[in-house]
């Protein structure tokens, strides 16, 4: 079933929603099963799958000289996804992202997934690899998501890269696109970040998933301003739970994320590892049962496999 179809059939009531990351290379599927197990009586329609492309590792050979290596530390997205449908019955989004992918590789991995009978993707540009500096498109890939979701779009019409294929069978997937409350890192101010935004739902982006935020009321302002804009498919907003210290720091540098005082005066003011845990659950807690009163469409965790954490939230707004 489609996305959008599950917000439409909860009339007004809020879902929820997972996202889990592959495990690190040599890991096991059980590692996926540990996180979402304990999650289930929760009724998620959906989990999201992240996707995450090579990286390069620099060793030092024996000469002295460095070797650079790529290597994909979380390969699996495709099979995590089939294996999350098989096992517990609901649907699972692939995030598919530009980096690393050719046209090619894009219309390769979409028709694999229309045979996996997935037909929800997450579609993303990808962020620069570690020491890239910036965002850098494959020759013959997309520069920006918007571009991705033409492509799949495309397919849904049944246009194909190869254009000696008539008639290609048409795929039917409910394209989501990310949204940034506080503005996406690299856009030189809120308005064109938000016009980027139109362009995406314009090319067939059917719903939005928020980058994380710990303040409602920029949800809810990047809500208004969307409407503004004309953007009218339902905005998810995505949710992390704060649960070390450091975070106060890591988050902000890594997604250009503002704290709000009393978040960070909890969190500092805390004495122990397990009361600092205590305070970033509370503060989500807070924050879901304002969005859930709201009316939000769905309330999306970021998991990052601490299902201990996550229950502990749901429980509490569910
Ligand atoms: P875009 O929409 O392409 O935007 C990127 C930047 O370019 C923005 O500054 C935008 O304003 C600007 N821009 C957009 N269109 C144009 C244009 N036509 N011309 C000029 N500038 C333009 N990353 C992963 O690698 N794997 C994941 O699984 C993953 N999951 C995510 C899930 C969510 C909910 C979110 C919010 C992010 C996720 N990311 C993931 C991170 C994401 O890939 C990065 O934030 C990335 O830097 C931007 O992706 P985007 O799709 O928003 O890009």
């Amino acid at each position: 079933m489609k996305i959008t179809d599950y917000f439409e059939a909860a009339k007004g009531e809020t879902l929820i929603s997972f996202e889990v990351l592959p495990p690190l290379k040599g890991g096991s599927m059980k590692a996926i099963f540990d996180t979402l197990d304990p999650l289930m009586e929760f009724k998620p329609p959906f989990v999201d799958v992240t996707y995450h492309r090579e990286e390069y590792i620099y060793t030092v050979r024996e000469s002295g000289y460095y070797e650079k290596t790529s290597i994909r530390k979380r390969p699996g997205t495709v099979g995590i996804c089939a294996a999350i449908m098989h096992r517990y019955g609901i649907d699972a989004v692939p995030h598919l992202i530009c980096g690393g992918f050719t046209k090619q590789d894009t219309e390769n991995a979409l028709i694999d997934l229309n045979f996996l009978d997935i037909n929800n993707v997450l579609a993303l540009r990808g962020d620069a690899r570690k020491f890239d500096g910036k965002f850098i498109k494959e020759p013959n890939g997309h520069a920006y998501a918007v571009d991705l979701v033409e492509q799949i779009t495309d397919m849904n019409n049944g246009k194909y890269m190869d254009s000696g294929i008539q008639d290609g069978a048409k795929m039917d997937f409910c394209i989501g696109v990310a949204g940034y409350p506080e503005k996406h890192f690299e856009s030189p101010n809120f308005e064109l970040d938000l016009r980027y935004l139109k362009e995406k739902i314009k090319a067939g982006g059917s719903y939005i998933v928020t980058q994380m935020f710990f303040d409602n009321k920029v949800y809810f302002d990047f809500v208004d301003a969307c409407r503004a804009e004309g953007i009218n498919v339902p905005i998810v907003p995505g949710l992390k739970p704060l649960t070390k210290k450091y975070q106060l720091q890591s988050i902000p540098r890594m997604f250009y994320i503002n704290m709000p005082d009393q978040l960070v005066k909890n969190l500092m003011g805390a004495k122990t590892p397990k009361a600092v845990k205590e305070a970033g659950i509370e503060w989500c807690i807070a924050q879901s049962k304002e969005l859930k009163e709201k009316g939000v469409p769905c309330l999306h965790y970021y998991t990052m496999g601490d299902s201990d954490t996550i229950r502990k939230i749901a429980e509490a707004v569910y």
